[in-house]
């Protein structure tokens, strides 16, 4: 393939320590880059061979194409397909939505929609008759934008067969009024053991399939050309090999996945999942997909007080680990032994203490490997936790969107200020010096890399600007912010040498972005978007408003 000149661009490689955009041109053959720096020197590389072709950017921003280090590609694609409601603010605006979404449906059996915030609602309390007021025919269920709640009108109850009679679940709750009517807003294992079920008994494989382009396609959009799946399972296995069928033998951006592995109290039942997991781990997908490891999930999250804490919330409550330390020592010492890159998902200090010395003891105890473990979240870990993260050489996966302003009031509260005011403390990892990979954990938060990059930069709202920022001295420089969601978060899964950054050799996956945040401030993160997104250099989403 003739080989192709990127000009008059402003060039961010990601290089370690970069902190702003300094090459202007970019050589790219073979879907490979040869060449970056300043024209004048590399335009020479090119002209040997075959003629060059030369693309001007306008001055534009490169940046490499973003890596979301944890996410769930089906239920974001599945979440896609529903009625946004995060960005409706009143009772009114939702029942608006819902109902016009109804009118485009008519013939839909039932009416989904996602991410609603306690704050819309008066008093933090949703009803169902405020739902049969706007879709009353067929069931409505909302899930809330944490994921742990949802909300659901009549029709809804009535399907899922709850009535004032029907019992709490074991950690969960079926919220009533004063009369013990069943008000229409399910908690925790509530929604996720009834809901769930029922929709997923509803859901077909096409249904899937579309679920999987639609996350392709916003993720293209969005500038994201690699991600890691973080709670693969049959299902998605049998959809992303479909999907690399349907493309022609390879997916669309470049997918690892991590194989979910549930606690079963039994280390048999345990030991199963794992040798599932090795054999996939084993398998050839096409250069654009692999399983590359396994995930625990070890604790709940801090919203609900099910995070393992080392102290108790400031209601008093603390949680069990899911994952008690004698059951994950000895699944995290056989994982390691089948080399699979272990992720343990450990939001409290307590869960990643666990985590830590459960990694530890694999690491004392098995022959040495090339090991790529990591701790999913860290939202409060305890002081030392970076400094022994970085000795064991483990990743840190953090997500930046999840100290979102407009979603900590209730996480400070239950943790109260002390704890809070040590919450996603980013630069502690970067001054330790363990790898620190960025990620939105899609879709219990927005995709959008830029907005992700907007809360790393400024600890501010990118769902609501009026909001105050939250511990603002946790803020990274735009250049290290972008570095933890490009370079670091490929290394994430051993493609460090490969992607990830713009640099000779490394795949040409990069990003074009309509405005310059690195000259017009992070705001412009909000207000810009992508305007071209290339894949091994080759132009797979072009923004109508602004063409390359
Ligand atoms: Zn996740």
């Amino acid at each position: 393939m003739e080989p192709t000149l990127y000009r008059n661009a402003r060039i961010f490689t990601a290089e370690p320590g970069a902190d702003r955009p300094t090459a202007d041109a970019m050589l790219v053959q073979d879907g490979r880059i040869v060449a970056v720096g300043a024209e004048a020197a590399i335009a020479g590389r090119a002209g040997t061979g075959a003629p060059t072709r030369t693309i001007d950017l306008g001055g534009r921003v490169v940046v490499p194409g973003f890596v979301d280090a944890h996410t769930h590609l089906m239920m974001m694609g599945e979440a896609l397909g529903k009625v946004e409601l995060t960005s409706a603010r009143t009772v009114e605006e939702i029942q608006r939505r819902l109902a016009a979404a109804r009118g485009e449906h008519p013939s839909a059996e039932r009416l989904l929609g996602r991410g609603w915030l306690f704050d819309s609602i008066p008093g933090g309390a949703p009803t169902a008759a405020m739902l049969d007021a706007a879709v009353p025919d067929v069931p409505v269920y909302l899930d809330a934008n944490d994921l742990h709640s949802c909300w659901v009108n009549s029709a809804a109850l009535a399907e899922l067969g709850i009535t004032d009679e029907t019992p709490d679940p074991l950690g969960g709750r079926i919220v009533r009024d004063a009369d013990g009517h069943a008000t229409g807003l399910l908690l925790e294992t509530a929604a996720t053991q009834t809901v769930w079920p029922l929709l997923e008994s509803r859901t077909t494989d096409e249904d899937r399939d579309a679920a999987l382009e639609r996350a392709f396609e916003a993720y293209l959009a969005a500038g994201v050309t690699g991600a890691v799946d973080m709670a693969f399972g049959e299902a998605d296995l049998a959809a992303v090999e479909r999907a690399i069928d349907r493309h022609g033998g390879r997916l669309p951006i470049r997918l690892a996945a991590h194989w979910l592995i549930d606690n079963h109290g039994d280390a048999e039942q345990n030991s199963t999942q794992l040798r599932r997991a090795a054999e996939l781990a084993g398998r050839d997908f096409g250069g654009s997909f692999r399983v590359v490891g396994v995930k625990f999930i070890s604790d709940g999250v801090i919203d609900a007080c099910t995070a393992a804490l080392g102290a108790p919330y400031t209601d008093g409550s603390n949680a069990d680990p899911i994952w008690p330390a004698d059951d994950l020592r000895p699944a995290v010492l056989e994982a390691d032994r089948l080399r699979l890159q272990i992720a343990i998902h450990a939001i409290g200090d307590a869960a990643s203490s666990n985590a830590l010395d459960a990694l530890e003891a694999a690491a004392a105890g098995n022959p040495s490997w090339d090991r790529r473990h990591r701790i999913e979240h860290l939202e409060y870990a305890a002081e030392g936790t970076a400094e022994r993260l970085a000795a064991l050489g483990l990743t840190a996966s953090m997500q930046p969107v999840h100290t979102d302003p407009a979603v900590r009031a209730n996480w400070d509260a239950m943790l109260g200020a002390d704890r809070a005011a040590r919450g996603f403390a980013w630069p502690e990892y970067e001054a330790a010096g363990a790898l620190l990979a960025f990620s939105t954990d899609a879709p219990t938060a927005p995709h959008e890399a830029l907005a992700n990059m907007y809360v790393a930069t400024t600890r501010r709202s990118a769902l609501d600007r009026s909001l105050a920022a939250v511990e603002p001295q946790f803020a990274l420089s735009l250049g290290s912010a972008i570095g933890h969601a490009t370079r670091d978060a490929a290394a994430s899964v051993g493609d460090g040498a490969t992607r990830g950054r713009l640099a000779p050799g490394y795949a040409a996956d990069f990003a074009v972005l309509a405005d310059d945040p690195f000259a017009d401030g992070p705001e412009a993160l909000l207000d810009t978007g992508v305007a071209a997104t290339f894949v091994d250099g080759r132009e797979v989403h072009t923004a109508e408003r602004a063409g390359v």
